[in-house]
């Protein structure tokens, strides 16, 4: 069984079609990668996947159970939680205020700052990241932002992971963190569906790859980890 389904998932915009009757099954564990030109339909598919905007038609299945999404949060509360292309947390708060945002009052209590630094130092340390929790978010490069904002998804009982071209504004150093990163969570079985139009990454991270063109899912192919010059 799927762990997550699409069913002649739809979306048309007033005078586009942005995403034709689409099937797609994602695997537990797997690392999907979804690539396709500027105007394929990638984000029209995140936006639906994450409760953003409503589908025109067509089922959204976890574990074979129809889900609405109608809102993000109840995206949130089934464990899809997505990754951006642009960091969208608050520079101006702590990086610890950050992985804790919206939870701090009901896990922390008011003025429990420093219990809170202390508890997200132990997940950047658990995660393997050299960066302090105590300083603000905007001390950061955006690669490290990125790692941060993945590092937040992961803490919240992420089950579904959606990244949306993130290496978009990262050297290749912090790109290579942030894979390491993303493997790790699919150890941890953490469903990963990762958004490019890079194929060096895609070949590099993904299991299996689904190509979308003018809003049309058009394949899925397995990726192999043999390679022929080896
Ligand atoms: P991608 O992320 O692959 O670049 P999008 O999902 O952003 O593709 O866009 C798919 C198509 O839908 C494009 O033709 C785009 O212009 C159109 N589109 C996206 N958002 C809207 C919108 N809010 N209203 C109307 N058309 C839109
Ligand atoms: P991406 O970098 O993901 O390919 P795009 O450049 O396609 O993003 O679109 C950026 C944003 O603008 C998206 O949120 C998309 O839905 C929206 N958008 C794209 N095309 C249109 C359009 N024709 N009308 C309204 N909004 C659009």
């Amino acid at each position: 069984l799927p762990i997550l389904e699409l069913r002649g998932l739809e979306k048309q915009y007033l005078g586009t079609h942005a995403l034709k009757p689409a099937d797609l099954a994602f695997k537990a564990g797997e690392i999907h990668a979804i690539v396709g030109e500027n105007g394929a339909g990638k984000s029209t598919l995140i936006k639906l996947l994450t409760g953003v905007i409503p589908r025109t038609a067509g089922e959204i299945l976890l574990r074979g159970e129809p889900v609405a999404l109608t809102t993000p949060l109840e995206a949130i509360q089934h464990g899809i939680n997505a990754v951006h292309q642009e960091v969208v947390l608050c520079p101006h708060l702590t990086v610890a205020a950050n992985i804790f945002l919206g939870e701090e009052h009901r896990r922390f209590g008011l003025l429990q700052h420093r219990h809170m630094v202390r508890e997200a130092q132990k997940i950047l340390d658990d995660l393997g990241f050299v960066l302090p929790a105590h300083v603000l978010l905007s001390d950061l490069t955006i690669g490290q932002q990125q790692l941060i904002a993945t590092a937040r998804a992961a803490t919240r009982g992420a089950r579904f992971l959606i990244f949306d071209e993130p290496t978009a504004y990262l050297t290749r150093e912090e790109a290579a963190q942030l894979f390491a990163l993303i493997r790790r969570l699919q150890k941890s079985g953490v469903t990963i569906v990762y958004i490019s139009h890079r194929m060096e990454e895609v070949f590099e991270l993904a299991d299996r790859v689904s190509i979308l063109r003018d809003g049309r899912l058009v394949g899925t192919r397995n990726i192999d980890d043999t390679n022929e010059n080896e």
